[in-house]
């Protein structure tokens, strides 16, 4: 009886070994994808002519003046509208998306495709002067968090499940943290 006791604490302990491993080294590759992305972001060619690097810099109080309770939320307090429920979800027309807190072209709608996730989903932002992202640990998970890049406002993660033929990367967006002006004559 003895003998079987000791067997099942070796066994406990070589799981336990194994699984620790497991878990190092999935946090690792996980990581390394996280700095991978970061790092391509930043070295990115210009797309658009969209070179205005002047951040914007407002108080709180100076956003809810100009902001919505619902786009404060989400735009300065990193809130998440929820999924199917935004206006620019399922649109389809050609045109540019905008800062909804700033008037910074974020994203064209070349980019734009249908990712089935509940949000609008691009799978590459307008340029060098769009977007930026920094890491988000929130809620138990390892994300990338996107904002405008001149005004700091929250506009949703990234993740690399995009288009294989196009970048790999999926720029989940919330519809209320975005502006369309739509442009039909835009050239595909
Ligand atoms: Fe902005």
């Amino acid at each position: 009886m003895k003998k079987l006791q000791l067997n099942l604490v070796l066994l406990a302990m070589i799981c336990s070994t194994l699984l620790s491993f497991k878990c190092q080294s999935s946090k690792n590759s996980s990581t390394t994808a996280s700095n991978e992305i970061l790092s391509s972001t930043k070295s990115e060619k210009n797309k658009l002519n969209n070179m205005d690097t002047t951040k914007i810099v407002k108080t709180d109080e100076e956003w809810k003046k100009i902001l919505t309770d619902e786009e404060y939320n989400v735009l300065r307090e990193a809130g998440t509208e929820r999924p199917f429920t935004g206006k620019y979800t399922d649109v389809k027309a050609d045109g540019n998306y905008y800062c909804k807190a700033c008037g910074n072209l974020l994203f064209t709608s070349e980019t734009k495709y249908h990712s089935g996730c509940g949000w609008p989903a691009f799978y590459d932002n307008a340029g060098n002067s769009a977007v930026e992202m920094r890491s988000d640990n929130s809620y138990g998970m390892q994300r990338i968090e996107v904002l405008c890049k001149k005004c700091g406002s929250h506009l949703g993660h990234i993740f690399e499940d995009g288009p294989k033929d196009k970048t790999g990367l999926r720029y989940c967006i919330n519809s209320i943290s975005l502006d369309f002006k739509e442009d039909s004559t835009k050239v595909k």
